[in-house]
């Protein structure tokens, strides 16, 4: 276990939060469409300042390479100023002299933002020197960025060697709850798969087998799937190697004596767009020149009906091409089921940046016992692999 902000005193302290405010824009604008990781870490951030602490936030906002103006961090911290009522000050840099006078400025319960970390290419390097700078401005280091937990980057792990490093609530939520998937887990436990491709998930079902109970595998993979039972799935997307990475899973299921559910009917249409015609197709009939963009109704029941056997459901990857609308009803449907399903006392917990969106934006995040901010992080994390973010951080005795 790891500490988290409970198990230091941090009254009046400096401290240094890491946090993943690397948001969704409206494109071309500063508007932010998606606030929901920043209002994440409010818990964390309204605890230091309530108890005094001088609060220093660091994210990295997108892919710099070096200073870019698109990419400054002045709309999350107007956000987070309106979120938390307050005002939020926005330092010029990450580090440096006038970064640090701000910083020493702070009364307590005040709030400093730092500019985009990547603005230093330093940061991504993990540099020694940078992690000292950084260090510099804090006392305490608070790591809630679990969405850059899987990275090695000087704001997320080099500092945490240097200061008193413990966990955020979000930070600290996130590893129990994706903890619990793999270490003792309601059962039956289902591990349901969608998203695009079989190779980016490839891993985490390998591991999360082990655990199952039950795989069900819908989205583009299940195309993947289908092929390797020797059906014809036309121009659907689908990796050179997609139907042997699907046969080895299918195998190692087999060999766990684990039910491993692929769709018997499935939404096709012969090319990809808002106007494409859709139709309902069984999947030993899918014609040539047809793809497969969703889950068909028969298969949707079906799923349901599986997962409400299940005490714990792991989702993550949409189960069709949800954001055209002839293609979003597959991945309506489970969200509806699981979140019914939550309400009624099952664990559902929700990981992949894409099905975190879909459940989002059919308003059905609150229902979910979680959803993780993780996207790669989340993956990594339940595929068992140690997130250097995460173990850096002090260990509780
Ligand atoms: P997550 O981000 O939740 O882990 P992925 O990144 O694996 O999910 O996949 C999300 C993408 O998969 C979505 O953009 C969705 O449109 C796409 N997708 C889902 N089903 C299909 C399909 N049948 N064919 C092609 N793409 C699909
Ligand atoms: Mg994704």
């Amino acid at each position: 276990m790891k500490k988290t902000v409970t198990d230091i005193d941090v009254s009046g302290a400096r401290c240094l939060v890491r946090v993943d405010f690397n948001v969704p824009f409206e494109p071309g604008t500063t508007t932010i469409s998606d606030d929901s990781r920043i209002r994440a870490a409010l818990p964390t951030i309204n605890y230091l300042r309530e108890r005094g602490a001088r609060v220093i936030l660091a994210t990295h906002v997108g892919r710099p390479k070096g200073i870019d103006d698109a990419l400054r961090v002045a709309p999350m911290a107007q956000r987070l100023s309106e979120l938390i009522e307050s005002p939020v000050t926005v330092a010029p840099d990450s580090i440096g002299e006038e970064t640090q006078q701000l910083a020493a400025a702070l009364g307590p319960g005040d709030v400093l933002f730092l500019e985009n970390t990547r603005f230093h290419l330093e940061d991504e390097k993990n540099d020694p020197d940078h992690s000292a700078a950084l260090a510099s401005l804090a006392d305490i280091f608070v790591n809630d960025a679990f969405g850059s937990a899987h990275r090695a980057h000087a704001s997320t792990e080099g500092v945490a060697h240097i200061l008193p490093a413990v966990a955020g609530f979000l930070l600290d939520k996130e590893i129990r709850m994706l903890g619990s998937i793999l270490e003792s887990p309601r059962r039956p436990l289902a591990t349901l798969m969608g998203g695009a491709k079989v190779g980016d998930k490839m891993a985490v079902m390998e591991r999360l087998i082990e655990t199952s109970d039950m795989l069900i595998v819908g989205g583009g993979m299940a195309a993947a799937f289908l092929e390797a039972r020797g059906l014809r799935t036309g121009k659907s997307l689908l990796e050179d190697d997609g139907p042997q990475m699907a046969a080895r899973i299918e195998s190692a299921a087999k060999a766990r004596g684990i039910q491993l559910l692929i769709p018997t009917d499935v939404v096709v249409a012969t090319e990809l767009s808002a106007e494409a015609e859709a139709s309902v197709v069984s999947t030993d009939a899918i014609p040539a020149d047809a793809m497969l963009l969703d889950i068909g109704p028969a298969t949707r029941d079906a799923y349901a009906r599986a997962l409400r056997l299940c005490q714990t459901i792991l989702w993550n990857g949409p189960m069709g091409v949800f954001e055209f609308e002839q293609f979003a009803a597959g991945t309506r449907a489970i969200g509806e089921t699981l979140a019914q399903h939550a309400r009624a006392g099952a664990t559902v917990i929700v990981g992949g940046g894409s099905t975190a969106e879909a459940v989002d934006s059919l308003g059905l995040a609150d229902a979910m016992t979680h959803v993780s901010t993780g996207g790669g992080a989340a993956l990594e994390f339940l595929e068992g692999r140690t997130l250097p973010g995460i173990a850096a951080l002090q260990d509780t005795n």
